[in-house]
Formats: C-alpha cells, structure tokens, sequence
C-alpha cells in the first residue's frame, strides 16, 4: 500500500515559518499585510477566502478584503487594484480569478504591484517563474506541489517527471520549477498520444487536468510517486471531492500518493500567507516601488 503524501504538516510547517518571519518583521516595524480582491460571490472564491483568512489570523498576518458586486464596472475593479499596489500596508495581493467576463481581465492583473504579486498574476512574476529565480511566487498550486516534494524529500536530479496537464496556473508553471530541480519533464495533454506509456515511463506523475479518477490503474507501475492536483465532484459520492486519480487503485500499486481531499489543495492558502511575509521581508531589505 502506497504512503499517504498528506498536506496537513506541509502546511503546519509553513505556518511555523510564517509566524516566525512575521514576528520578526514586526520587530523591525513592519506588520505583513495580505491583500485580497474578490468580484462577484462564488462559493469556491468564499470558501478559500475564508482559509486565507484563518491562516492570516494564525500566523499575525494582517488581511484586507476588497469585495466587489459582480456586476462591478472594469474602473471600480482598476481603482482597487491600483489601491492595494500603492498601499504601503499591503505586502501580497491575491485577486480571486477568472473574473466576471465583461471585465478586461489581462488590463486588471497589470494593474498588480509585481512586487506584491503572491500568487503569480502578472506577466512580471511569469517571467520571473520561466526565468528560474529561486525568489519567484509561482501559481500558490505549482508552488504547493514543490512544498510537498521538498517536505517528503522525493529526489528530483534526473528524475523523469510526468507532468499531465499544461495550464498556466499549474502545469506550465510547476514544469518550469521541476526543470529548475533538475528533473527531466515530459509535458502532457490532451493530445499526447499514448498518456499510460508516458506516464508509466515516469518516476513522478503529477496529475492536473480536472478529469475525475481518470488515472486508473492500467496508468501507474510499482515504484512512482504520484501528486494528484485535481479537484473535482466525485461521481460516485454526492458532495464528494475527488482527484484526477482514481487513488484506491493508484495506491495499490505506486510508492506514494497525495490524497484529495488533504493533498495538495490544503497547501495552498498557507503558501500565499507565507509568501505575503516573504513579499514583506523584500520591503525591508529591498524597498519596493509603488505603481
Ligand atoms: P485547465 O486549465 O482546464 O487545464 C487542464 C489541462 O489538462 C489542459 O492542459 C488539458 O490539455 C489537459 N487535459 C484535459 N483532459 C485531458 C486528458 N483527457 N488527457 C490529458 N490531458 C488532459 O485546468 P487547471 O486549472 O490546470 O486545473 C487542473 C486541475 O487542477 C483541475 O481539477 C483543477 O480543479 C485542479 N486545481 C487544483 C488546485 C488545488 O489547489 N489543488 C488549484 C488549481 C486547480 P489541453 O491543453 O490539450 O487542453
């Protein structure tokens, strides 16, 4: 049976680097701010908006929210936007994405301090995160995978990694991250034309492409890690969530496994409340300059 890669301690020990880099910071006369922007009311926004802010409260992180209608006008969106980025007291912004579609969402994230850019909105951080700078915010999910690997210290030099899945919020980014360890990447898709093969080919297969429990048993042998990013409704457990692996026959097999619910999606709000610490410490060392 494989080992459970759960996401609890990851994200308890982030909060213990959190807490400590906050009180430091405080003693130099600063108190991190984590900035979040929300339009509209969506029950999943709502939801991770409340970890954010139970793990800002945990760790003395102080937390703003701008909440906007819906049906906000694209100036409203800008004017809060551009309020964070020049607001000295706030040091990560998060703005819940995508947006209403009558808004111009690529002008909206320019608007984003890169500086404060927590979790990867600008076209500035990208750049950062295909640049290989080890001081980047990648995607809070690209970034929560790198946590998981690192804290259960799964070797990456020379591994194969396949990575299923090619947005620009979780497989691109975590691609570019892998390559920064070393790892050798196969990026997969839809279109790949044998995914099984690819995938049994791999020492670590990462799974992001929201298809409930489609990795079955015939796309794993012995010996893997498998990192599940998927979330999605389990069809055969009403108000269940499920991953893209079909973990009960994954783990029959493979080495190590992240659940869903508990795996990678628990780490995520704890990594941008630590990341708006880091953006906090810049500050001090660095300055940072306003838009
Ligand atoms: P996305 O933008 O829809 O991208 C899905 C990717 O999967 C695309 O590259 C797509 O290929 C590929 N794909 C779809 N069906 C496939 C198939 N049958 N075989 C191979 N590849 C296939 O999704 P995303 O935003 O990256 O999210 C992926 C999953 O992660 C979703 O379940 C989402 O809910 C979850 N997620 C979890 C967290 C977390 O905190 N744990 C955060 C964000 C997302 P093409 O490019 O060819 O279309």
């Amino acid at each position: 049976m494989a080992r459970l890669l759960t996401g609890k301690e990851v994200a308890s020990s982030l909060k213990e680097k959190t807490l400590a880099l906050r009180l430091s910071l405080n003693e130099k006369g600063i108190a991190p701010g984590l900035g979040i922007i929300r339009v509209g009311a969506q029950p999943d926004d709502l939801y991770y908006e409340s970890n954010l802010k139970r793990n800002c409260e945990a760790s003395g992180v102080v937390c703003f929210v701008m909440e906007l209608p819906f049906d906000a006008a694209q100036e409203e969106v800008e004017r809060a936007v551009t309020a964070f980025s020049n607001d000295n007291a706030v040091h990560g912004i998060l703005m819940f994405s995508p947006l209403p579609k009558h808004l111009n969402e690529e002008k909206i994230r320019a608007l984003i301090n890169p500086a404060k850019d927590v979790d990867c909105l600008t076209k500035a951080q990208q750049a950062e995160v295909f640049n290989n700078n080890p001081n980047c915010f990648a995607p809070s999910t690209a970034a929560a995978v790198m946590e998981i690997l690192k804290y259960y210290d799964i070797p990456l030099k020379g591994k194969k990694v396949a990575m299923v899945g090619r947005s620009m919020v979780v497989g691109k980014p975590l691609a570019m991250l892998l390559l920064g360890e070393n790892a050798t990447v196969t990026i997969c898709h839809s279109r790949t034309a044998d995914l099984p093969a690819e995938t049994k080919a791999a020492d670590i297969v990462i799974a992001a492409i929201g298809r409930a429990k489609m990795f079955t048993a015939d796309y794993f042998r012995a010996g893997q890690v498998v990192i599940d990013v998927g979330i999605n409704s389990d069809p055969d457990r009403e108000g269940k969530i499920c991953g893209d692996v079909d973990t009960a026959a994954a783990a029959e097999i493979v080495d190590a496994i992240t659940p869903v619910p508990g795996g990678v999606g628990s780490i995520t709000s704890a990594l941008t409340v630590y990341n708006t610490v880091l953006a906090a410490e810049k500050v001090f060392k660095e300055g940072v300059k306003l838009v």
